[in-house]
């Protein structure tokens, strides 16, 4: 069975004018759609990694994986996704079926783009030969130094060369289209100007297509330490300085542009619950990844557009009271409770 939704998004979102009008007026009068078009599945929570920034302790997950079967059960619940994101508190490439997964995705929905998130370790041999034949929009790696970069001794993913290589080699052998498009994804951290600013020149000499600059997340993992926000600012904007002359799209939390802030109430509602869900290992609907364990029920039991609509999603829109919300800035454009 094929379902499909409009077309698969090329571009990022941000140029989008149809994608992101909708969202701003979504947004602006707090009405959010009968069904979210971008649905992110925590297909694992087992990592081969074990990252200092990383919430998976805090928030209790178990080391396991969705099964196959729940898997393609949870498919045919959707509402013919505009993306899905295959990642959840883990690394992807460790499920066992992470490719037939992606081609489940691509069968159903042969318009939907997929995306995953990796560390990059295992993104190579016959699971990158597997990928490359599959139709994938994005693959993320998370990078926080090169190999061999030092200089900031601050918590990150291991820089190891394996990974590098494997990149490297993964985009020699993407297609004609440039899909999937290569993106790495940096934490910001403090006195990280000279780190930021080797990892875009590596994109820009390797051919990635972008940068996403994110920052650690403090209520959740309590021990590490950000930049402040003034720093956070400079770092931004000289990333973004060198971006442009280098020629590499520098994004971050920092860049949702003056009408989607204006439609977020200046950081008084959160963009990430428009449009979206995450589908916790079980099979739960959730608002967010780290509002994993507020599922609004599984879709085991019952259908999307209900669950997109009960309380536990719905109260969002009105207020984030949500303890976990009150402490959260993934997705603000100031640090909360500055
Ligand atoms: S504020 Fe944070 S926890 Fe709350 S919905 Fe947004 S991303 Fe999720």
């Amino acid at each position: 069975m094929s379902r499909q939704r409009g077309k698969t998004e090329k571009t990022s979102d941000m140029m989008n004018p149809q994608l992101m009008a909708g969202k701003f007026l979504r947004c602006l009068f707090r009405k959010p759609g009968k069904t979210p078009s971008e649905i992110q599945v925590e297909i694992t929570n087992r990592c081969n990694f074990n990252c200092p920034m990383c919430q998976r302790k805090e928030l209790g997950v178990k080391d396991e994986d969705m099964p196959f079967d729940l898997f393609e059960e949870i498919l045919l619940k959707l509402d013919n996704p505009r993306r899905l994101i295959l990642t959840g508190w883990g690394e992807p490439l460790i499920h066992p079926d992470f490719c037939r997964m992606v081609q489940a995705v691509n069968k159903v929905y042969p318009e939907a783009g997929v995306c995953f998130t990796t560390n990059g370790f295992l993104l190579e041999g016959e699971l990158a030969d597997c990928l490359l034949k599959t139709r994938l929009e994005q693959v993320s790696i998370s990078l926080d130094r090169l190999p061999g970069d030092e200089k900031v001794s601050t918590p990150g993913h291991i820089p190891a060369k394996k990974i590098t290589d494997n990149l490297e080699a993964f985009l020699e052998k993407r297609g004609r289209d440039n899909l999937p498009r290569i993106r790495l994804q940096a934490t910001i951290q403090p006195g990280s100007g000279d780190t930021l600013g080797e990892i875009l020149e590596y994109a820009a000499k390797t051919g990635i297509d972008g940068v996403n600059l994110v920052r650690l997340q403090l209520p959740f993992s309590p021990g590490l330490v950000r930049p402040s926000q003034d720093e956070e600012k400079e770092l931004l904007e000289y990333a973004g300085r060198l971006g442009k002359k280098l020629g590499v799209q520098v994004d971050s939390v920092r860049g949702l542009g003056p009408l989607l802030l204006l439609a977020t109430g200046f950081d008084t509602f959160c963009i990430r619950l428009d449009d979206y869900a995450y589908i916790t290992v079980d099979g739960g609907l959730a608002p967010c990844c780290n509002l994993r364990n507020h599922t609004a029920g599984s879709l085991r039991d019952s259908d999307l557009e209900s669950l997109y609509s009960a309380p536990a999603i719905r109260d969002l829109w009105r207020s984030l009271g949500n303890p976990v919300c009150r402490q959260c800035d993934s997705f603000r454009y100031n640090y909360a409770g500055d």
